[in-house]
């Protein structure tokens, strides 16, 4: 880098500070939605074993609706209440599944399992509910709630109805026709059973499509002009499956859309997060926490490792607190003592996935890409074994436990008719770089870039032993880090202590022809690396885009003054560490008429530095540059001093 090593930039907390090698980017640009159209909008639900969504395609790109401080996901958990006969629903989604320890008689999740299926098919395995097995109308498979009947086509019914509320309320207009995901391996039965349960709720499933589909189209694949085969590993709550497909473009066919071909699909109806949760309660057993004697510890405990494990995504260790009988328990998770506890389920996994391989009578060699859905891919270890398996890292950048829905909207939308070009990928419609250090914006891949493109600079440290570097990864045209939307941040960590500015950090920008922007930094000299990938445009609607634009035109001056300030801020603190250690080194044999003029420099910066820290608009840009060139100019003295003295001692 070009400033490497006089002058480096970035720390512990902020980053890496370079220019920008300039190129180019991607995103789904021009998009419309999917409102408009005289009956209403269209909906994109995942009605998913354990949590569901609902989406729409708007202009920026997918979005999930219903968004609150509690999140946007609906946990697919129902409780009844049961009176003359009948059963009807009283909690839906959140609420139901966090009382569900208080009324496991009259709560019903993962109903999904049995969606379409026949009594007597379900009675010849073991499901897990905990209410008894019943059969309902025309021997369908039903469950027994306080002596009533209630089908998993109600209990879906009753999940669609609330997901088409969250739509209604958010979109503040009616809703009454949606798309709908299954997985890939459900039958006539099951899907005929889904639409049923849609027009219960007062939805017509306008079109039922297979899970991995809507998670490839959510990453917009397809857009490619030749055969693509996917790989789509989907690990939820209770459920796996694998599906590998093929998408042919509407070309290769002569059909006027592209086409999606599930070539094999594999799985396990019984494999899941939820076997996870189970093997860190087993972990904690054998650990030497007493054996829990009611349903209500069991369900207490289980609830405690499925938090332990969600919090512990990029932490070594937490610690969880649960009602063990009479005692409060710590119980404490370790991030290998979860790789050991998920990886028998991990490894069920990839025997799927080498049985889908060869069902599709494929190989490995021939996926082009491999996409990662549901909660559970979460997992490093998952997304770890993952990589091993396919040979190449996953699609992550879309949160696994939203990508079906996202998916889902974006069909809506095709179904709707008003997107014909769809996820048609242009330029990127504003710059993405990183945070350096002091809060500045370094660009690394400009606004109106085509796609697919590369950067990548060098970056270095701003402290003396600094082993861990923050990248925080922003899109916008500011100058500032804080006026621009943050996509996300990773830690570059194990950088082995070397003195400021000496580690040399490679930070690479890519963005492929979906848009999905892949992040990566790696220390050269240890090998360390780190990496993130996100979509940069989804989430941002088309007059956001224009404002951010702009804003970066009206404040331009000020944000560019800003931005010089905190730059002047940090090289001077680096300037006066080298030479304060210069200084203490040969301070004897210098001239003490130098040595006073010398400090009174280093004190007129060092003022000049902290207003800085505190508030770098009140500080003039070209008074700090002034006093910064006179130190630097006076500084030679002692550095040549100390270079001389450094020599003639070796
Ligand atoms: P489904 O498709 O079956 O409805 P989801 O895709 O919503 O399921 O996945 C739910 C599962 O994901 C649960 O077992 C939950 O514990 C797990 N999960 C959610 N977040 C994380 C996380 N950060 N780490 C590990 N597992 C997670
Ligand atoms: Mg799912």
């Amino acid at each position: 880098m070009e400033r490497h090593p006089t002058q480096p930039p970035s720390q512990t907390s902020g980053a890496p500070a370079a220019s920008p090698a300039a190129s180019t980017v991607a995103s789904p640009a021009g998009q419309g939605d999917s409102h408009g159209a005289a009956r209403g909008p269209i909906v994109g639900i995942d009605l998913g074993t354990t949590n569901s969504l609902v989406a729409i395609l708007t202009d920026a790109g997918p979005r999930i609706l219903g968004a609150t401080p509690n999140g946007d996901i609906v946990p697919s958990v129902v409780r009844y209440a049961v009176g003359d006969g009948v059963a009807h629903a009283e909690a839906v989604g959140r609420v139901a599944r966090e009382t569900q320890s208080t009324y496991p008689s009259r709560t019903i999740a993962s109903a999904k399992r049995l969606l379409g299926r026949s009594a007597a098919e379900t009675r010849t395995f073991s499901l897990g509910f905990s209410l008894p097995l019943a059969e309902g109308p025309r021997g369908i498979a039903a469950l027994e709630v306080e002596g009533v009947i209630v089908t998993p086509q109600q209990v879906a019914a009753d999940l669609l109805r609330e997901l088409r509320r969250v739509a209604e309320s958010d979109l503040g207009c009616p809703v009454h026709r949606a798309v709908i995901t299954v997985p890939a391996y459900f039958d006539d039965a099951q899907r005929q059973a889904t639409r049923d349960a849609a027009r219960l709720a007062g939805l017509e499933a306008l079109r039922i499509v297979n899970e991995p589909t809507a998670a490839a189209l959510a990453y917009g694949f397809g857009q490619s002009r030749r055969s693509e085969r996917i790989a789509v590993y989907d690990l939820g709550g209770g459920t796996f499956d694998v599906t590998i497909l093929d998408i042919v473009p509407a070309e290769e066919i002569g059909t006027g859309a592209d086409c999606f071909q599930v070539l094999a699909t594999a799985g396990d109806t019984a494999l899941g997060g939820d076997d996870i949760d189970r093997a860190i309660v087993g972990h904690w057993i054998s650990a030497g926490l007493a054996e829990p004697t009611t349903a209500a510890e069991r369900a207490e405990l289980v609830a405690a490792a499925e938090r332990a494990k969600v919090v512990l995504v990029d932490r070594a260790v937490v610690v969880e607190r649960a009602r063990c009988g009479e005692n409060d328990v710590a119980l404490s998770l370790t991030a290998d003592e979860l790789a050991t506890a998920a990886a028998p389920f991990v490894e069920r996994t990839l025997a799927a996935c080498r049985r889908a391989l060869s069902d599709a009578g494929t190989t490995v060699r021939e996926i082009d890409r491999v996409v990662l859905v549901g909660g559970s891919t979460r997992l490093v270890s998952v997304r770890a074994a993952v990589a091993r398996f396919f040979e190449r890292e996953p699609y992550v950048a879309l949160d696994p436990d939203r990508v079906v829905a996202l998916g889902a909207a974006v069909q809506a939308a095709i179904v709707g008719g008003n997107r014909k070009d769809l996820l048609l990928l242009d330029v990127i419609p504003l710059s993405l770089g990183i945070e350096t250090v002091g809060g500045a914006m370094a660009k690394l891949i400009m606004r109106n870039s085509p796609i697919p493109s590369k950067a990548h600079e060098h970056f270095s440290t701003s402290k003396d032993g600094q082993t861990n570097v923050r990248i925080h990864v922003l899109q916008g045209e500011r100058e500032l880090a804080q006026h621009c939307r943050s996509l996300g941040v990773f830690d570059l960590r194990g950088i082995p202590p070397m003195p400021a500015g000496i580690p040399q950090i490679d930070v690479a920008f890519t963005v492929d022809q979906n848009g999905v922007l892949s992040v990566r930094a790696v220390e050269k000299r240890s090998g360390r690396e780190a990496s993130i990938q996100v979509v940069p445009s989804y989430g941002l609607s088309a007059d956001e885009v224009e404002r951010m634009e702009r804003e970066s035109v009206e404040h331009a001056r000020d944000d560019m003054t800003v931005h010089r300030v905190i730059d002047l801020r940090v090289h001077s603190e680096l300037d006066l560490k080298w030479i304060s250690e210069a200084l203490a080194r040969v301070r004897a044999a210098l001239d003490p008429v130098y040595v006073g003029e010398l400090e009174a420099s280093m004190t007129a910066v060092r003022a000049l530095c902290a207003s800085a820290a505190v508030d770098p608009r009140g500080v003039d840009a070209n008074q700090f540059h002034q006093a910064k060139q006179a130190l630097d100019v006076l500084s030679m003295r002692v550095h040549e001093v100390s270079i001389t003295e450094s020599l003639r001692k070796s």
